[in-house]
């Protein structure tokens, strides 16, 4: 009797994520960005967002839920209902680096469910244009000759850019003192009014300042240069081999998430990024696509595994303080 009454709630269960599924979505889907409106994360959100909502036919809304390298914004998704209408944006920083770092009080892996990879993003290595450098190598030689650590602005411990800033600290032995933000849109702001010394921002974030002079480029972390910042050299050509690093992002919504669902948003993020007019966008930011082979759910999932088995180690050992 007992065996029957559970195999009855299994089937209801199915019969009703079914059915979920097949109306799904039937209202507004909550995309949380978890960093500043304005910065790198929330663009790429906002770009997908606008074709989504096409092929999805329900808006997409943004919510920006800042804080701790990200990590309360995604908290907000794995405590939401897993019906798909609560769907979480990050990145390497967000569902790798931060397990390492914070007592999250969720799992990365076992608490979501992958969604699709999406582009990811060379770092660039800029600086207020007070700096007197103007290559990298003399960049270099200025911050180590400096009688105190340069300031270095990052959106929080653990996020894309205090990783990029961990990683060239290992690299060239010079001591940053990281100032947090709540994203690298109000670092990048602080950077242009000279309040901060450096930023190594996603090159997304920081091109248009680039362009427009407003602060100074040095290098961009990848093994070749940005088409839409092509005068900006890669570290290699800048004098720091194999200093490289692109950040990618990816969608994941709440564990026990119906599988038509995440096949669903997971369809429509690749239709997106299929766009030749998404596609533009993207790139012109300087952002690069994922591999098509890589775009299920299993792939990103996998992705974020690896990631994790790679990373953790390294952040563990630099006994990273959350500030
Ligand atoms: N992605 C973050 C943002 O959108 C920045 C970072 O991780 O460094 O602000």
């Amino acid at each position: 009797m007992r065996k029957a009454i559970l195999v009855a709630f299994a089937a209801l269960l199915a019969f009703g994520g079914s059915a979920l599924a097949e109306n799904y979505p039937s209202h507004p889907i909550t995309l949380v960005v978890p960093f500043s409106a304005g910065g790198p994360t929330d663009a790429m959100a906002r770009i997908l967002a606008d074709h989504m909502r096409t092929t999805l036919g329900q808006n997409l809304v943004i919510e920006n839920v800042t804080g701790a390298a990200g990590s309360l914004g995604v908290g907000r998704v794995v405590r939401a209902a897993p019906d798909g209408y609560t769907v979480s944006i990050g990145h390497l920083g967000t569902h790798v680096a931060n397990g390492a770092i914070y007592k999250l009080g969720y799992d990365l892996v076992a608490d979501l469910e992958p969604v699709v990879l999406l582009p990811s993003n060379p770092m660039i290595i800029v600086s207020k244009n007070a700096v007197p450098a103007k290559t990298l190598k003399e960049l270099i030689e200025w911050l180590k000759a400096k009688p105190s650590p340069a300031t270095a602005g990052t959106a929080g411990a653990g996020s894309g850019s205090h990783i990029a800033g961990l990683y060239f600290e290992n690299v060239t032995g010079i001591k940053l003192q990281y100032v947090p933000y709540r994203g690298t849109a109000p670092a990048l702001t602080d950077l242009v009014a000279g309040q901060i010394d450096i930023i190594i921002d996603q090159t997304s974030n920081s091109i248009a300042q680039v362009r427009a002079r407003t602060i100074r480029a040095y290098a961009v972390t990848d093994d070749k240069r940005v088409e839409s910042a092509s005068d900006v050299p890669t570290t290699d050509e800048g004098g720091l081999s194999g200093f490289h690093m692109t950040l990618w992002s990816g969608l994941w919504v709440p564990k026990d998430t119906p599988k038509d669902i995440v096949a669903k948003l997971n369809a429509a993020a690749v239709d997106a990024m299929n766009d030749p007019a998404v596609r533009k966008k993207f790139e012109d930011l300087g952002l690069q696509m994922p591999p098509r082979d890589k775009l299920s759910p299993q792939a990103l999932g996998d992705w974020q595994k690896a990631e994790i088995a790679k990373w953790w180690p390294m952040i563990k050992a630099a006994n990273v303080k959350v500030e």
